[in-house]
C-alpha cells in the first residue's frame, strides 16, 4: 500500500531591520492554501511541493496535505501569526490520520516574535506530534541561516543550489525521493553542520557567478562521493540580526569521517575565498549618468538595497530623484505606494497626475519624490510568472498606475513587486526591451529574466534595509564577529 506522507510548508524570510510587523493577513493575501487546495496551487509549478507531488507520483506516495504559508519577504512576523499558523498545522496533521513520513518545506530564515530559532520551534512542534521514527524531511531556502537546532529536528534537509532559484522543484523531488529511501529502510544519514563567521550579502551570492559558481560545482562533485547522501550550502540571509547568522555548510551521508572532512573541506574553501565576495557598488549619480550614455539599452540599474523580495518596502526614491534630476530617457522605475495609486485612480487613464510618490514607507529609502506627468495606464494587474523563476505562481498587484513624467515612466503598485520576470512590465503596457533604463528592487533575483537581454548592470550604492554594506546594520544578536559585518572572522573557530 501506498505510504502517507505529510506534506506542509510555512516560508518567510524575516527581516528583522525592516520597520512593521508581518501579520497572519500577510501570508493569506500572498500564499496561503490548506487541505486539497494546496494541490491545485502547486501543480506543474516549479516549487518544492510541484516537484514533490511529481516525485510522490513516479514514487507511488500518497500526499496528504497540511498547509502551505508563505508572506512576501518582511519584517518580524507576530506572535499571534506563528502561533496561529502552528497551531494550524498540527490540527490537519492529527486530522491526517496515520502518517507514515513527513515533508515540511521551510525558508530557514523565519524570524517571529518570542521565537528566535523560529523554523527549528515549527520543525519541533511537528516532530512532537508524530510517533517516534516516523522520518522527516525539510527543505530550506539558500538564504536559510542554519542552526545545529533545525538540523537536530528533521532526519535529512535539502536546500535549493541556485540562486536566483530556480531548482525548487527538483529539491521538494530530491526531498521526497530521499524520504523514500528512509520509508523502506532504519538507515538515516549523519548530518553535518559547519558555520562560517562569513554573512556576504545576498548580491554576491548568485550561484551563476564566481565565486559561489566554483564552490557549488565542487560541492555537486562531492555529492556524487560514495555514502553522501545529500550537501548544500546555505549563503545566509544577513538582515536578520540573529545568533545563527551565517554561511552554513551541511553534508549528510552514511559515514560520520566521511562527511566530517567534506564539510570541513567546503567550509575552508568558501573562507579563504571570502575577500571575493566583492559587491562593488557605484554612487548614484555616476551610476545613472553611466546607464544614459551607455550605447544600446536597458542597462539596469539595481537598487539592492530597496530589495523588494527581501523586506524592503520597494517604494525608495533615491535613483528616481536623479533619473529626474539629470532628464533621463526611457527609463522605468516600480515603487510600490498605495496611495499614490489611489490618487491616480481617482483620476482616471489620461488625466494628469501630480503628487508625492514613493518613500513613504519609513525613513530608511529616500524621502517622497514630487512628480508631475501624465496617467498612462491605470486598472489592477494579476499575472501568472512565465519566467523559470516561481513559474506559474499568481502573482496581485492591486490597483496599478503608471505615469509619464518625461522621459521617465514611473510604475506604482497597490502590492509590492519582485522583479522575478518583467510580466509586471508587460502587464502594465511597459515593454521592458525598448527601455534604456530600468531600475530593479532585488539583489540578483532580477537576473533570471533580464540578463538574458539586457546590455549592462549597474549595482547602486544606495541606502536601505538590504544594502550590500552589512556595515551600515547594527546587529545585537551575534556571538561571535563575521565576515564582513566585521573587519574579519575567526575560522577554524578555536
Ligand atoms: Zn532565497
Amino acid at each position: 500500500m501506498a505510504k502517507r506522507i505529510f506534506i506542509t510548508g510555512i516560508w518567510h524570510e524575516t527581516n528583522t531591520f525592516a520597520h512593521g510587523r508581518t501579520e497572519l493577513d500577510d501570508f493569506y493575501a500572498y500564499q496561503y492554501s490548506e487541505g486539497d487546495e494546496i494541490f491545485a496551487a502547486f501543480a506543474d509549478t516549479n516549487t518544492e511541493i510541484g516537484g514533490a507531488m511529481n516525485a510522490a507520483m513516479k514514487l507511488d506516495l500518497n500526499l496528504i496535505p497540511g498547509l502551505f504559508a508563505g508572506a512576501v519577504p518582511s519584517g518580524l512576523v507576530t506572535a499571534e501569526a506563528y502561533q496561529t499558523l502552528v497551531k494550524r498545522t498540527l490540527e490537519l496533521l492529527e486530522g491526517a490520520g496515520e502518517i507514515d513520513g513527513v515533508l515540511v518545506h521551510l525558508h530557514g530564515a523565519w524570524v517571529a516574535e518570542g521565537a528566535t530559532e523560529t523554523d527549528a520551534q515549527f520543525l519541533a512542534a511537528i516532530r512532537s506530534k508524530l510517533p517516534p521514527g516516523t522520518p522527516l524531511v525539510a527543505t530550506f531556502d539558500l538564504h536559510a541561516n542554519l542552526s545545529e537546532e533545525l538540523i537536530a529536528q528533521a532526519d535529512a534537509l535539502v536546500g535549493y543550489d541556485t540562486y536566483p532559484h530556480n531548482d525548487m522543484g527538483a529539491r521538494g523531488a530530491e526531498a521526497a525521493q530521499i524520504l523514500h529511501r528512509m520509508l523502506w529502510s532504519t538507515r538515516r544519514p549523519v548530518k553535518i553542520l559547519r558555520k562560517l563567521p562569513f554573512a556576504p550579502p545576498p548580491q554576491v551570492q548568485g550561484t551563476a557567478s564566481e565565486p559561489v559558481a566554483g564552490i557549488m560545482a565542487k560541492m555537486h562533485d562531492m555529492e556524487t562521493w560514495g555514502g553522501i547522501w545529500s550537501a548544500s550550502i546555505a549563503w545566509g540571509f544577513p538582515y536578520a540580526d540573529v545568533a545563527h547568522l551565517g554561511v552554513g555548510i551541511l553534508v549528510q551521508g552514511d559515514d560520520h569521517g566521511h562527511a566530517l572532512r567534506i564539510a570541513d573541506d567546503l567550509a575552508m574553501t568558501i573562507w579563504r575565498q571570502r575577500g571575493d565576495f566583492d559587491a562593488g557598488l557605484v554612487e548614484v549619480e555616476d551610476a545613472v549618468r553611466r546607464a544614459m550614455a551607455a550605447p544600446g539599452g536597458p542597462v539596469m540599474l539595481v537598487d539592492v538595497a530597496d530589495n523588494a523580495g527581501g523586506g524592503a518596502p520597494g517604494d525608495g526614491t533615491t535613483i528616481l530623484a536623479k533619473l529626474i534630476d539629470q532628464s533621463a530617457r526611457k527609463a522605468v522605475v516600480v515603487l510600490c505606494d498605495p496611495e499614490a495609486v489611489r490618487g491616480a485612480k481617482a483620476l482616471g487613464a489620461g488625466a494628469m497626475f501630480s503628487g508625492n510618490v514613493g518613500g513613504k514607507s519609513d525613513d530608511l529609502h529616500g524621502p517622497p519624490m514630487p512628480l508631475a506627468g501624465e496617467v498612462v495606464f491605470q486598472e489592477p494587474v494579476r499575472y501568472q510568472r512565465r519566467g523559470d523563476y516561481m513559474t506559474g505562481n499568481w502573482i496581485d498587484l492591486g490597483e496599478v498606475a503608471v505615469i509619464q513624467a518625461d522621459g521617465v515612466t514611473v510604475m506604482l503598485t497597490e502590492a509590492k513587486a519582485m522583479p522575478f520576470d518583467a510580466d509586471h512590465l508587460t502587464a502594465a503596457g511597459i515593454a521592458a526591451t525598448m527601455q534604456q533604463i530600468i531600475v530593479v528592487k532585488s539583489a540578483i533575483a532580477w537576473q533570471a529574466h533580464f540578463r538574458s537581454f539586457a546590455k549592462g548592470e549597474i549595482y547602486v550604492d544606495t541606502p536601505g534595509i538590504c544594502a550590500s554594506n552589512l556595515k551600515r546594520f547594527e546587529y545585537t544578536k551575534l556571538d561571535r564577529a563575521l565576515y564582513p559585518i566585521d573587519d574579519d572572522g575567526i575560522w577554524p573557530a578555536k
